[in-house]
């Protein structure tokens, strides 16, 4: 079959592998069906930025769906022909953050596309307690990236979203407009600072407000809407920590600055002080764990629209050019999906 290797040094290539099959009786073989290119993969194309976890050589892709191929005997009420979505994260079950229900954290950290093989390819083999069933009916466009939609519904619930709450979103990459669209539909004001190419398709969103940074000062606009007293919640999602002292200064009192993206950046010049002293709250959030049942829900009832936020849709066999578009904004992409 076909598949997107990773080696590590940046080095990173579509080739023939073999089809992969099933060690034991807790696993399923999936047919992909679909598969969302996420921010992070660029991991394995630049080093910028590392992540410790990742296993080398493995095929890459966390966001995926398809169909169960074939499936062990622990089958968990699954069969053959279902519709699945795949939630990325293993868990060891033993370690203290597995029992508590935060399996994300898991001490023995293992995840699909990244420490084991994941859904760039024609087949991948999934624990079965990593999947979840959808409907036949869903779009597999759609069910691809539902890991994305789960992770920007965990983050808005984290920060408690709800009617008339002013919203300021950094960045307009999937996260960021998928947060945007869930915070809308709980009822805050949202507005997206952004910038580039991007800027022309969140523009047909109708958000409260959309704040080009290239030429307007996103800082004093959002301190001028709020007479100065800055906004209760802040996602930071562009994938950079440059904004993030300007994103300090917009926070209300008792506010909260989440940060979604892996940057490897430091905490400069913040003022610590306003932090303690407005006893505002830093949150890193970055898994959708324990939201892919109600993220489906979120998508199946059309509560939000995926059509939205998928600009491109390429072939696996053009997967690298998919890459491209993404990493250069290609006609303003945003997600991009690989349908099978
Ligand atoms: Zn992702
Ligand atoms: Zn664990």
């Amino acid at each position: 079959m076909i598949a997107l290797v990773a080696y590590g040094n940046k080095k990173v290539s579509l080739e023939e592998v073999e089809k992969p099959c099933l060690t034991n009786n807790n696993q399923a073989l999936i047919r992909v069906k679909g598969s969302g290119i996420c921010g992070s993969d660029h991991i394995f194309f630049d080093d910028k930025v590392t992540l410790d976890w990742v296993k080398y050589p493995v095929i890459v892709g966390h966001e995926f769906a398809g169909i169960i191929e074939k499936i062990g005997d622990d089958k968990k009420g699954l069969e053959v022909g279902d519709h699945v979505v795949v939630d990325n994260y293993l868990r060891c079950g033993k370690c203290i953050y597995c029992k508590t229900g935060r399996y994300f954290l898991c001490d023995y950290h293992a995840e699909l596309g990244q420490t084991i093989n994941g859904g760039f390819a024609e087949y991948c083999v999934v624990p079965i307690t990593n999947l979840v069933k959808i409907s036949n009916n869903m779009d597999f466009k759609h069910a691809a990236i539902i890991e994305n939609v789960a992770t920007a519904l965990r983050a808005c619930r984290r920060a408690n979203v709800r009617f008339g709450q002013k919203v300021v979103i950094i960045g307009a990459g999937p996260l960021g407009v998928l947060i945007g669209l869930i915070s809308k539909t709980m009822g805050a004001d949202v507005a997206i600072v952004s910038r580039g190419a991007r800027l022309t398709r969140i523009e047909q969103l109708n958000f409260f407000k959309v704040i080009n940074s290239t030429n307007q000062d996103w800082e004093s606009i959002i301190l001028k809407d709020t007479n100065n007293a800055g906004v209760e919640t802040v996602f930071e999602a562009s994938g950079s920590s440059e904004p993030l002292l300007k994103a300090s200064r917009i926070i209300s009192k008792t506010g909260k600055l989440f940060l979604l993206g892996v940057t490897g950046g430091k905490i400069g010049n913040i003022a610590l002080d306003k932090i303690v002293l407005n006893e505002i709250e830093i949150i890193g959030s970055v898994s959708g764990m324990g939201y892919f049942e109600e993220a489906i829900k979120l998508v199946e009832n059309k509560i939000i629209n995926l059509d939205q936020i998928i600009s491109h849709t390429f072939s696996l066999a053009e997967v690298l050019e998919a890459f491209r578009y993404e990493s250069e904004r290609v006609e303003g992409a945003i997600k991009i999906v690989i349908l099978q």
